[in-house]
C-alpha cells in the first residue's frame, strides 16, 4: 500500500494516517512530525525548517524533497508506506513521480480529506499534541483520558505553536495557493480519492479500513 494523506491543516490527517499505517503495518512518513522533532533536537534541519513553520509558511521544496527522498529509501518504506503531509506543492509532487519512478513503483491512492475552513479554524483552536509519542488530541471531540495527559505514553500534552489562530489562517491560504492545485494533479491521474473529513474520526476510520482492506495473512 503506497498511500498519500493530502489535506488541510487540522483535516484530520495526522490523527488517521498513524492509524492506518500501524494497522496495516506499513511505514508512517509524516514531514511535519520530522521538522517537529528536528527543530526539539535543534539541529540544522530544524533550525532551517523552524523559520517557515512559525509562520505557518512551507518549507522550501528542496529542503522537503530531499528529507523524503533520504526517508524513502529506508528499508521499511521498500513495499508500502503512509505519506502524511507530503507532497504539498506541484514541484514536490514532480519529485515524487520521479523518486518513486526511478524505483519502478508508483502509488496506489492519493487521499483528499475536504472540509470548510471555518470547522478547521475551530479545531485547531482545541488541538493538543503528545511530547511524547506525537499522538493528537483534541479538547472538544477527542480529549485525553486525564487532562494534558496522553493516554498512551503518559508524557505531557502541548498547544502547537502554529495553531495560534493567526497562524492556521496563513497555513490555510498556503494550502488554498499551493497544496489544492495537486487534486487536480492527481485526478488527472485516477489517484484522487475524496473524503468527507467532517464526521468523526471512527467514522472516517471505517470509511479508510474499507477503502483498504486487511490483506488475509498467509498464516491462516
Ligand atoms: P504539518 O504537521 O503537516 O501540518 O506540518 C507542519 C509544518 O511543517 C507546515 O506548516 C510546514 O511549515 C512544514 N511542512 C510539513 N510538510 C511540509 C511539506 N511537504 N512542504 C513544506 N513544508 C512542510
Amino acid at each position: 500500500m503506497r498511500v498519500v494523506f493530502l489535506g488541510p491543516p487540522g483535516a484530520g490527517k495526522g490523527t488517521q494516517a498513524p492509524r492506518l499505517a500501524a494497522e496495516r503495518s506499513c511505514a508512517h512518513v509524516s514531514t511535519g512530525d520530522i521538522f517537529r522533532a528536528a527543530v526539539a533536537e535543534g539541529s540544522d534541519l530544524g533550525k532551517r525548517a523552524k523559520e517557515f513553520m512559525q509562520k505557518g509558511q512551507l518549507v522550501p521544496d528542496d529542503v522537503v524533497n530531499d528529507l523524503v527522498d533520504w526517508r524513502l529509501r529506508k528499508p521499511d518504506c521498500s513495499e508500502s508506506f503512509v505519506l502524511d503531509g507530503y507532497p504539498r506543492t506541484l514541484p514536490q509532487a514532480e519529485a515524487l513521480d520521479r523518486n518513486l519512478g526511478a524505483r519502478g513503483i508508483r502509488l496506489d491512492a492519493v487521499l483528499s480529506f475536504e472540509i470548510g475552513d471555518e470547522v478547521l479554524i475551530d479545531r485547531a483552536s482545541g488541538r493538543l499534541i503528545c511530547r511524547g509519542c506525537g499522538a493528537a488530541y483534541n479538547t472538544r471531540s477527542a480529549p485525553p483520558k486525564q487532562v494534558g495527559v496522553c493516554d498512551r505514553c503518559s508524557q505531557p500534552l502541548y498547544r502547537r505553536d502554529d495553531d495560534r489562530p493567526e497562524v492556521v489562517k496563513e497555513r490555510l491560504r498556503v494550502y488554498r495557493e499551493q497544496t489544492q492545485p495537486l487534486i487536480a494533479y492527481y485526478q488527472e491521474r485516477s489517484l484522487l480519492r475524496t473524503i468527507d473529513a467532517d464526521r468523526s474520526i471512527q467514522v472516517i476510520a471505517r470509511e479508510l479500513d474499507r477503502m483498504f482492506p486487511r490483506e488475509p495473512r498467509s498464516d491462516s
